[in-house]
């Protein structure tokens, strides 16, 4: 674990594919990556990577003009991908109004004399027996919609701030971003002196699609869908890698 070398093991040498490691040249103390394969003879200034990958980050970053709209954006795609999950939300508020209800005219029933208070006693237990599940119904489905704002704001602004993130993180941290950004790994072409594109996590890579969609349509939201399965369950993009 070297502070200096972050992206050893997560850097690939262009020429053969194996992932680089790092050492100091004592003598002029300057940090060096080097593919592992014998012969392949191949490298970089630490300082050079770094550099590079930096670049990859930002171009990898939401415009932090965009951070704002995309969180409205973004809250609008999953509120219409969950549709179905709002529509029973709408319908658990339905049926708690009705038990209020119930129990308000049991209870003016039984002040205006029309029931005693053993049928009181006995309809109002009931009810609120079943008010209290209905609100545990909605509160599992108003938890789910809190954890998505959560969700929205955590993702947003990491993915706007990818590089100042790295930057200012220790070793582990960066190690950290570097395999949630880039799940497999990066490969670093000394030939064209920098990073070449590889598959970038799939809700980052979602994010900057609708935020370019953002800058198109001045107009205003999109009303799309992203790929179901960003919606399951993003991995690794999740509000624990707090952590970073
Ligand atoms: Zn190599």
């Amino acid at each position: 674990m070297n502070e200096a070398l972050p992206l050893k093991g997560f850097t690939k040498c262009a020429a053969c594919g194996t992932p680089m490691t790092g050492y100091i040249n004592r003598k002029k103390k300057i940090y060096y990556y080097r593919c592992q394969k014998k012969g392949c003879n191949c490298n970089i200034n630490a300082n050079a990577m770094k550099r590079a990958f930096e670049e990859q980050l930002k171009s990898r970053s939401i415009d932090s003009k965009y951070i704002e709209p995309l969180k409205k954006q973004l809250a609008l795609t999953f509120s219409y991908m969950n549709k179905k999950n709002e529509l029973n939300r709408l319908s658990i508020q339905k049926r708690l109004a009705e038990i209020k209800g119930k129990i308000d005219k049991i209870e003016s029933r039984f002040v205006t004399g029309d029931i005693n208070k053993e049928l009181y006693e006995k309809h109002t237990a009931r009810f609120k027996e079943e008010e209290g599940q209905i609100r545990d119904e909605l509160g599992k489905v108003d938890f789910r919609l809190s954890n998505l704002d959560k969700y929205i704001n955590f993702s947003v602004n990491f993915s706007g701030n990818l590089c100042k993130i790295w930057l200012s993180g220790d070793y582990i941290c960066k190690q950290k971003l570097q395999g949630i950004v880039y799940p497999e790994g990066m490969i670093y072409s000394k030939q064209e002196g920098k990073y070449l594109t590889t598959r970038t996590n799939y809700i980052l890579a979602e994010m900057l699609r609708l935020s370019d969609g953002l800058k198109r349509n001045e107009n205003g939201l999109i009303l799309e869908s992203i790929n179901p399965s960003a919606s399951v369950g993003p991995v690794g993009l999740e509000p624990t890698t707090n952590g970073l």
